[in-house]
């Protein structure tokens, strides 16, 4: 087929795996800057571009968390929330589970429930005012220790926003060993919440084994490594456990290190439910259209192909299933549509 680009752009989409502070634009980041001058982020785009350019993936953590810092009021929250929802409308996203670190935000004197209102707030406004239903991931940001997995779980169950869905974890995962956040997941799937831990990204199968069977993960985040062993891949395919992959973001990390050598072709050829994300976009300088341009030329996409792509996201997240229908509904009628009048 041609160029997939602008089929892509207009089809309904949903994300899995996309970070709140790390949806951050140039544009908000510059914005959250001028407020906060003592920052060290740059205030111009150019140089944010510059800034922006990872050498690994400690001074990529390193990064994100001076972005973290610049998030200091209810309203910066409100701000930075709504914007992220507003560059998903402009790509045809429908539906999102953000990825919130609640922790990182309280810790540094915003009020837990001016916090909650902010997100809550801004997740309404999107839904009325951009289309785009926004769910939230909860993660424990592992580099923080155990203190941040219980203050996070605690977050979680007190506050218990209504736009809630699921715990995570993220952050570095060597020597964050996956096993010890076992209290804490037991804590939100007890309350209800789906268990979405980060495995396998910059370690080896076992972490997404050790996510599997101590955090009782219903999807991976990015799941990399899984690819190096047949029995875990059959064990995801099998039980229909997702795979959150963020080509882009695997490369701008260096956990992969080159793009034609990506494991999502050995991910789909094992018969793994696979998800397309972006994972911290404008900082890996993607967007989710562009991550099904890069999947589709990797798994050889043709619409169909590309739109099969798209439902997985909607089979695999935690739309209730009438939602689900309705997605996948619009996804089917928009292809089809498209193949009857192609550009249309
Ligand atoms: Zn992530």
């Amino acid at each position: 087929m041609t160029d997939p680009r602008s089929f892509i752009a207009g089809l309904p989409k949903a994300e899995l795996h996309v970070h709140h502070v790390g949806s951050a634009s140039p544009r908000i980041v510059a914005e959250l800057a001028a407020h906060h001058p003592d920052s060290k982020v740059p205030t111009d785009p150019e140089a944010l571009a510059d800034y922006f350019t990872f050498t690994d993936f400690a001074h990529f953590i390193e990064v994100y968390l001076s972005v973290v810092d610049l998030v200091r009021t209810p309203e910066d929250v409100r701000l930075l929330t709504f914007e992220v929802a507003r560059d998903m409308a402009r790509q045809n996203i429908r539906y999102a589970e953000l990825t919130v670190t609640p922790y990182s935000s309280t810790r540094r004197g915003i009020p837990e429930a001016g916090f909650m209102e902010a997100i809550e707030d801004a997740r309404k406004a999107a839904e009325a005012e951009l289309g785009v239903v926004l769910r939230w991931c909860f993660d424990i940001p592992g580099e923080a220790g155990l203190q941040a997995a219980e203050e996070t779980a605690r977050l979680a169950v007190e506050h218990r926003p209504e736009g809630l869905v699921s715990f995570g974890l993220g952050g570095p995962e060597i020597g964050v060993e996956r096993p010890q956040f076992k209290p804490y997941f037991d804590r939100a799937i007890a309350e209800g919440l789906h268990s979405v831990p980060h495995a396998g990204e910059t370690t080896g199968p076992q972490t997404v084994w050790d996510a599997l069977i101590s955090l009782r993960a219903e999807r991976i985040g990015h799941g990399t490594s899984s690819v190096r062993d047949p029995r875990l891949l059959e064990h995801l395919a099998e039980h229909r456990i997702a795979l959150e992959v963020c080509p882009t973001s695997n490369i701008a990390t260096r956990a992969v290190t080159d793009i034609e050598l990506h494991p999502i072709r050995e991910m789909v050829a094992a018969g793994v439910l696979v998800t397309v994300n972006s994972d911290d976009p404008p900082m890996f300088g993607t967007d989710l259209n562009n991550e099904y341009a890069v999947a589709a030329r990797l798994l050889e996409l043709d619409e169909r192909g590309i739109a099969d792509l798209a439902k997985n996201a909607v089979e695999a997240s935690f739309l209730d299933p009438a939602g689900k229908r309705r997605l996948a509904e619009e996804i089917d009628t928009y292809t089809a549509n498209w193949l009857r009048a192609p550009g249309r």
